[in-house]
């Protein structure tokens, strides 16, 4: 394996089974459906579409959160669903998560140095001594002080919540950092911040992140490179510049084409996706896309494209490239 790449992800699917115990009533949504790419050390790899599409899920069964229907996620070289117990424990400290709701992932009956030093407990990581001091360097790295430790998640500001979240996460010095839409639910002006800081703390810890977002201008500033997500599959993944200047894929267009621009020079006109995203425990036949593509054919509505390479490194999976 490329010794650049700290994360393989290999045809994965995960499924949901929602009714019937038999195998004939069953049903799946193909949350996430044959997913690959690789993260590379230190990079940012932003992860967008729209609401539903499976980004939250690909991420969570990344870290072993879920056990996958098939395929393979290969961190550092290693396999991670082929792990035992305990050796999975050793892997979960490399691999942590930032959620998108601070209030609902903070425990609001304890304190922030409990919520803190909860990690330590868990993986039975360094003396009491140990654990304060480092808990009070986390609280530094992150913009709060020792004042926040006897305080209770309600008594903080969303923005104060999600630097508590990002201290948790790095407790352990992990080498992954999935951020799932970490400043969706925050007020536009403390968003900036949020990301500032993940910014720096990324350079400081040499932190790779996948950082989720159904927003394509936060993923916009931050991201070395990008996958588009659309009904559990990725259709076109690559370099920022290739993703936001040659845009591939006719769904990733129409994204880029909502986001708001400031450059009356550089406007590009609004494309309007027609019809809902359809339900994922029905997808359509061929091109997942092909029933909201001003330019499907009939060979998009039978064959699936694959997500092949079009440009060294930037891949799409559409049948008109
Ligand atoms: P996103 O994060 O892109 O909004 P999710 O990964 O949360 O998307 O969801 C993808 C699809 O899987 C959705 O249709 C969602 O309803 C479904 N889903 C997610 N988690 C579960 C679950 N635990 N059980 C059943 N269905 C789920
Ligand atoms: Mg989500």
């Amino acid at each position: 394996m490329d010794d650049n790449v700290l994360v393989q992800v290999q045809n994965l699917k995960m499924y949901f089974q929602t009714e019937g115990s038999y195998s004939f009533t069953k049903k799946y949504i193909k949350a996430v459906d044959d997913v690959s790419f690789e993260l590379f050390k230190g990079e940012t790899f932003g992860l967008v579409g729209e609401s539903g599409c499976g980004k939250s899920t690909l991420g969570r069964t990344m870290l072993g959160l879920y056990k996958p229907n098939a395929g393979r996620v290969i961190f550092e070289g290693e396999d991670i669903f082929a792990l035992k117990n305990k050796s999975m424990k050793e892997m979960r400290k490399k691999m942590q998560l930032i959620f998108q709701d601070p209030s609902a992932s903070l425990n609001p009956r304890k304190t922030i140095a409990d919520i803190l030093n909860e990690p330590f407990h868990i993986h039975k990581v360094g003396t009491k001594l140990e654990r304060k001091a480092k808990i009070n360097d986390l609280l530094d790295k992150v913009g709060l002080s020792a004042y926040h430790l006897s305080r209770y998640p309600h008594e903080m500001s969303g923005g104060q919540k999600q630097r508590v979240g990002i201290a948790r996460a790095l407790a352990l010095n992990p080498k992954l950092i999935i951020c799932d839409e970490p400043v969706s639910a925050l007020d536009v002006s403390i968003q900036a911040q949020v990301i500032n800081l993940l910014e720096d703390l990324q350079k400081e810890y040499d932190l790779t992140y996948l950082f989720i977002s159904h927003n394509l201008s936060v993923v916009h500033h931050i991201c070395d490179r990008v996958g588009v997500m659309y009904l559990g599959k990725l259709v076109e993944t690559g370099n920022h510049e290739d993703i936001y200047r040659n845009t591939l894929h006719p769904y990733a267009k129409a994204l880029i084409s909502a986001i708001p621009h400031t450059d009356p020079d550089n406007s590009i006109e609004r494309i309007l996706l027609k019809g809902d995203v359809p339900s994922p425990a029905n997808p359509p036949t061929g091109c997942r896309f092909h029933t909201r593509c001003l330019q499907a054919t009939d060979l998009c509505a039978q064959v699936e494209p694959p997500l092949k390479e079009v440009f060294a490194g930037h891949f799409a999976a559409c049948h008109q490239v």
